[in-house]
């Protein structure tokens, strides 16, 4: 690998994929990231990680769009030299239980949460490759490991990235690459703010540290996932979640 650390990171526009890019660019990284929506030109949060001296781009794209996906890579691989980092942090949720779930809300969360993945994990290869390895890190959930009332579609979805990034790891550890994935739990997000308080207060329940997850929980398990410091760990699920899985 490179001295020069360049990360892309998807949905990283806000939630917890805003709070990994800061801290991949606090620890010294280039940033690209991509996104649906488009806030590079006025985004303070962009100056704000130039101001540490790094590198962001914003690609705007949809990871569903395997076509968009690569030119993505390709033009931000080729500005950069290579690439070292791939952190698969987009994800969305369409949550009602199965026997109303509409085909819509099914595959909606399917393209999104896995085949995105999978779009992004293919078309990077080539280039951690090129850079001399690398670390992948994917975004499931607990819920992937033990379903939920209501996310049969996004624990699907979850699960299916547990074992994918079970697969790639086999694949590529021969290129140097690592995969591993983050497993979170209830963390603190704009998707907590649509809740009830009842259903908040249930999920706090189940938490053994009794307290909702922070971005800034996550993203240091990405990052450390990233580094050279876990260099030696690949097909891992790290679930960071305060004990609410056990
Ligand atoms: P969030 O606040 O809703 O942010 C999701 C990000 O993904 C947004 O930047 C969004 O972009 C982007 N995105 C969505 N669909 C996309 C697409 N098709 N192409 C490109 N980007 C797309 O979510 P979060 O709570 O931070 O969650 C981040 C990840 O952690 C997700 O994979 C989620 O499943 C996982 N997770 C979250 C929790 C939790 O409690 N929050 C728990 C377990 C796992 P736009 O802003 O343009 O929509």
């Amino acid at each position: 690998m490179s001295d020069r650390r360049r990360a892309f990171v998807t949905g990283g526009g806000r939630g917890i994929g805003r709070c990994i890019v800061q801290m991949l660019a606090r620890d010294g990284y280039d940033v690209c990231i991509f996104d649906q929506e488009d806030f590079s030109g006025s985004s303070d949060f962009v100056r704000q990680i130039e101001s540490l001296d790094r590198q962001c781009c914003q690609v705007v794209g949809d990871v569903r769009d395997a076509r968009a996906v690569g030119d993505a890579l390709e033009s931000v691989a080729g500005r950069w030299d290579g690439l070292d980092v791939i952190v698969n942090n987009a994800g969305i949720v369409r949550d009602q239980v199965s026997w109303k779930m509409t085909d819509d809300m099914w595959q909606d969360v399917i393209d999104v949460n896995l085949t995105g993945v999978f779009n992004v994990c293919r078309a990077t290869i080539p280039y951690l490759r090129q850079s001399g390895g690398g670390a992948i890190v994917n975004m499931a959930s607990i819920n992937g490991m033990r379903g939920k009332f209501g996310q049969a579609n996004y624990a699907a979805a979850k699960a299916g990235v547990i074992g994918l990034t079970k697969t790639l790891a086999k694949e590529v550890a021969r290129f140097n690459i690592t995969v591993n994935a983050v497993a979170p739990g209830f963390i603190e997000t704009d998707i907590v703010k649509t809740m009830s308080e009842d259903a908040k207060r249930d999920a706090v329940g189940e938490i053994l540290l009794g307290r909702i997850g922070t971005v800034e929980d996550v993203g240091e398990s990405v990052v450390f996932l990233c580094s050279d410091r876990a260099r030696f760990i690949t097909g891992e699920v790290l679930r960071v979640d305060g004990g609410q899985y056990i």
